[in-house]
């Protein structure tokens, strides 16, 4: 038995062109082995409901596919009654006297909902069966963007997409083409950093999934994904670099506000002078370091370099000399350019690499 025209749904898909997230699913598994039912039930999930073709069985099959036989028992142990299996087939008027889902039904144990709208519309009537299940409790599992994960996420379901399927021999064809270019989309959406909607339930959506993910599906894939992780990477050492100059030009200023309790050197009259506006100068100074990666010597036309800063090592004081209203101390990190710092009553400003 084949599917009707899906007028209806076809028009709820044009929804997806104004709201892309709509097709985004909260989870991504291989197949159905990969979720674990177990604690997606602990975290509020109380009730599930699955597509079939090539999410349970081979496309209008009636057995379960059965590498899926023991996954299939731990979800009906955990969620006993609460499983349902929403067909675009099965249970629909396409199924004369519902005889697809009475053989599916006495096949993998479970209810086959009867219900007249075609996902993705036709939310409705699976919360009507799961009568007083919120949505945001209920968890939806199919293979398709367009018509499974939009028909959860439209109702606030917890969207769960299976992305091998279980074989692509006697699918329609139509059908076939279109899950080839959602996952496509998918990828797209991805990488433009859109995300599926926040589901109002806490949920460790890592807890939940078995294994690791699937690996790439296609070399396009492999090669975004391997270009994701490297502006991933790239950010994060920049991050810790930031962090690392802007402690140690906190840590440098503090030295110099201070050299006394390093030295034993006073500096009373640099000490008592503008102390304020010292501190504030300090201030910028670091925020100039986090901000744009210059020092204050760039500030002041002086040529000087970044590049001192690039380890977590204390620097040492070298020397410390002050007169009236003026104190000059050197710092070096041990293996970097010596970091002079002069301060002025009202000002200070780090030179480094400069003597
Ligand atoms: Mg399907």
């Amino acid at each position: 038995m084949g599917q009707s025209f899906n007028l209806q749904g076809i028009l709820q898909s044009f929804r997806v062109l104004t709201s892309p997230r709509l097709m985004v699913p909260n989870i991504v598994v291989r197949d159905i082995r990969d979720i674990n039912f177990e604690q997606l039930h602990k975290s509020g999930i109380i009730a599930i409901a699955f597509d079939k073709d090539n999410c349970l069985t081979k496309p209008y099959g009636l057995e379960l596919h059965p590498p899926f036989q023991d996954a299939w028992k731990r979800c009906r142990k955990v969620y006993k009654d609460q499983v349902v299996i929403v067909s675009n087939s099965a249970g629909t008027p396409d199924d004369k006297d519902n005889q697809q889902a009475q053989a599916i039904e006495q096949a993998l144990q479970v209810n086959v909902l009867r219900h007249q709208e075609k996902k993705p519309s036709g939310g409705q009537e699976l919360l009507d069966h799961f009568s007083g299940i919120k949505a945001a409790r209920i968890a939806f599992v199919g293979d398709r963007a367009l018509t499974d994960v939009v028909f959860g996420n439209n109702y606030g379901m917890l969207t769960i997409l299976t992305r091998d399927v279980v074989t692509e021999e006697g699918d329609n064809p139509m059908a076939l083409r279109i899950r080839r270019l959602e996952h496509r989309v998918l990828a797209f959406l991805d990488r433009m950093n859109i995300k599926a909607q926040p589901h109002p339930i806490p949920i460790d959506l890592h807890a939940v999934v078995l294994q690791a993910p699937p690996p790439p599906e296609s070399e396009e894939e492999a090669k975004a994904d391997i270009v994701a992780e490297e502006t991933r990477q790239k950010e994060a050492k920049e991050s810790e670099e930031r962090e690392a100059k802007f402690e140690r030009s906190k840590r440098a200023q503090k030295m110099t506000t201070h050299p006394s309790s390093n030295t034993g050197v006073s500096s009373t009259a640099a000490t008592t002078t503008g102390a304020p506006a010292v501190a504030a100068a300090a201030a910028a100074a670091a925020q100039a370091h986090v901000h744009t990666g210059q020092t204050a010597s760039s500030q002041t036309g002086s040529v000087g370099s970044a590049g001192g800063f690039s380890t977590q090592v204390e620097p040492q004081i070298l020397s410390h000399e002050q007169g009236t209203g003026w104190e000059r101390t050197i710092t070096q990190v041990p293996g970097e350019e010596p970091v002079h710092s002069i301060k002025l009553a009202g000002h200070i400003k780090g030179i480094p690499g400069r003597r």
